[in-house]
This record gives C-alpha cells, sequence and structure tokens, in this order.
C-alpha cells in the first residue's frame, strides 16, 4: 500500500475538536436561509462580506449579527445539524461544543427550548458517528451576574451532556477575579471549568484564570508565549492549550501577540509551544466565520513545520484532554490508535 500523504492521511484519522463554537459554523449560505426565514432578505456576497474583520471587535460584532436570525429551536437544531455533517465528514468523532448562553440570555430568548433543539440535533449526529457534548460559554464583557446565570443554567441542563462552563469575548474586559464565585459555583456542581485567555491578552491573563478559577482548559492562549517560567508550569500541570491558528490569523490576535500588523499564518507560534513541551490541542473556533475547517488548521499544522508524527501526536492529545471520564477517554483513544495504525502511522 502506497503511504498516504501527510494531509490525507490526518484527514483519515478520527479526531476530536475541543473548541468549537456552534454559531461560529454557520456557512453564509446557511445565514441567509436563517434570515429568509424571519423575513429578512441577505444575499450571501452580504454575509461574506460580514465574514471580514479589521480586528477582534469586528469578529464579535459578527459574531452577534449573525447570531441575531437565530430566534427558535428549529434555528438551532439546523445549524447543529449541518455543523454535525461537517464534522462526520472529516472524520471528527468527538467535539465539544461551545453554546452562547450569554447572548441568549441577553436576548431573553428560552434557554431550555432551544438547547433542548440543539442536544436533540446533537443526538441525531451520535447515530452518524460524531458524538457532541456542550459548554454553555458566558460573555466576558457581561461581566459576573450574566455569567453567573449561564453557570446556573449549565448547571441545570447538565442531563444533558453540558459538560463544562466557559467564558468568552472580549479577554480585556473584566479581570478574571470578578468571576470568582461563578467558578466556584461551577466547580461545586461538577462541571469542568475553561476559559478563553491569552488570545489578546498577555501572560497574566493565563496566570489569573488559573490562579483565581482553576480553570481545566485554556482556549487559545498563545500569549504564554511571551513567559517561559508560566510555559513551565503549565507543562508540569498539563493544563491543556486548545490552538487556532487560523482563527489568530483572522481576529488579529496573533499580530497583537507578535505586535507586527503585518503578521502572517507562518509568525504563530504553535510549534514552539508544542515543542516546549506544552499539551496542544488543535481546533477550528469558529470555522464559517474564519473560512477554514479542522481539516484546514492540520494542515496549517504541518505548513507550520511540525512533523506528521507530532501531527498525530497532536490529533491523539484532542482525545486526552476532552472533559471524559476515563473509561470513555480510553475508548476513544484506543479506537484511534487501531486506525493510526491501519493507516501505518
Ligand atoms: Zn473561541
Amino acid at each position: 500500500m502506497t503511504p498516504l500523504e501527510p494531509q490525507a492521511a490526518l484527514r483519515a484519522l478520527p479526531k476530536a475538536e475541543l473548541h468549537l463554537h456552534l454559531e461560529g459554523t454557520i456557512e453564509p449560505a446557511t445565514v441567509v436561509e436563517l434570515a429568509a426565514r424571519h423575513g429578512v432578505t441577505l444575499s450571501e456576497a452580504e454575509t461574506v462580506e460580514r465574514y471580514r474583520y479589521a480586528d477582534f471587535r469586528g469578529f464579535l460584532d459578527a459574531f452577534k449579527w449573525v447570531t441575531s436570525f437565530l430566534r427558535e429551536p428549529a434555528d438551532f437544531a439546523l445549524i447543529t445539524r449541518r455543523m454535525a455533517e461537517k464534522l462526520i465528514s472529516q472524520n471528527v468523532v468527538y467535539a465539544e461544543v461551545f453554546v452562547a448562553v450569554g447572548i441568549l440570555l441577553l436576548r431573553r430568548q428560552d434557554v431550555e427550548a432551544n438547547f433542548r433543539a440543539i442536544h436533540d440535533a446533537g443526538e441525531e449526529a451520535r447515530k452518524n458517528g460524531v458524538r457532541l457534548r456542550w459548554v454553555f460559554d458566558a460573555t466576558r464583557q457581561f461581566g459576573p451576574d450574566a455569567a453567573m446565570e449561564v453557570a446556573r443554567w449549565a448547571a441545570r441542563l447538565k442531563a444533558y451532556d453540558v459538560v463544562a462552563f466557559g467564558i468568552g469575548g472580549d479577554e480585556l474586559s473584566v479581570p478574571a477575579k470578578e468571576f470568582r464565585a461563578v467558578y466556584d459555583y461551577v466547580a461545586g456542581q461538577g462541571l469542568h471549568r475553561h476559559i478563553h485567555a491569552g488570545e489578546v491578552g498577555g501572560p497574566q491573563s493565563v496566570r489569573d484564570a488559573i490562579n483565581f478559577l482553576e480553570v481545566e482548559r485554556i482556549g487559545h492562549g498563545i500569549g504564554v508565549m511571551h513567559d517561559p517560567s508560566l510555559i513551565e508550569s503549565l507543562v508540569s500541570a498539563q493544563v491543556p492549550l486548545e490552538i487556532c491558528p487560523t482563527s489568530n490569523l483572522f481576529t488579529g490576535a496573533l499580530a497583537r501577540q507578535r505586535n507586527n500588523p503585518g503578521a502572517q499564518l507562518e509568525d504563530h507560534p504553535l510549534r514552539e509551544l508544542y515543542r516546549r513541551g506544552l499539551l496542544i490541542t488543535l481546533a477550528s473556533d469558529d470555522p464559517a466565520m474564519f473560512h477554514t475547517s479542522l481539516d484546514a488548521e492540520y494542515a496549517a499544522g504541518l505548513r507550520l513545520g511540525l512533523t506528521l508524527d507530532e501531527m498525530v501526536h497532536i490529533a491523539a492529545w484532542g482525545f486526552v484532554a476532552a472533559f471524559l471520564p476515563s473509561e470513555e477517554k480510553t475508548a476513544l483513544l484506543h479506537a484511534f490508535h487501531s486506525q493510526r495504525e491501519a493507516l501505518g502511522l
């Protein structure tokens, strides 16, 4: 058997995706469809135009705009089904997906009815080969009271595969320590603790998240590249970072971290962070909004100079870093390694 090209080999491996926003998976054609359901006429070209940003705030505005067309359970069911199809087509067998519950609450939408539609669509997807679990995401700039409300919903709906609570949004808006009571509550409810940190913020933002909130996994975390001692402590504590290279490029996070407005993908610290021993998983973040996919992120890893063996290692870490009980993790890893051997990797 001729060995597969590295990119094809990575595509053929079963993978986990641990940093994916449901609302960021809505392709322009689906935005048009959703808008039409609610009496708004949009063209695909207009949507594509909205999916271009000058900076991080511009991206957050676009995110808010696209979620304005999510109004009832059928809308959420549709986008969940489409997301699942895309994941299955890339051999993603397990995903932990953020739901922007902070935004649902801001719009005074029915969290339970909409989330039940998401969950039911997820159950359908399970039959087709992808297991979906959910992370309820609060929006940082809405502050600690709004975040607590999201945390309460996560606890209330825990039986529907909600595994964690997290915070996304504008990292620079409210200091981590103000969310301490929220994360204490979350831990008391038996949920995992997640945060977006070190995306546009520096190492202190990641330190604060670890020290004050005891988060178990960091979304992005590329800001740690400026602080070797923080890297060492993350390595010894085995706190995984979910790295999303294309997202960092499109939001301007990479330009900011590199202090270079012209930063390109080649300037991404993925290889450096991996080789310093950090537990890295690769993810696509908001794939439709960043014109990417998990496959494309794996291809980017190769382009950034990681070897095929290193990329296979990173793929396995997607399961290692999952918020799963150890027996489920072991089963997924076992299937992963069988397929890896079958592919001669
Ligand atoms: Zn994210």
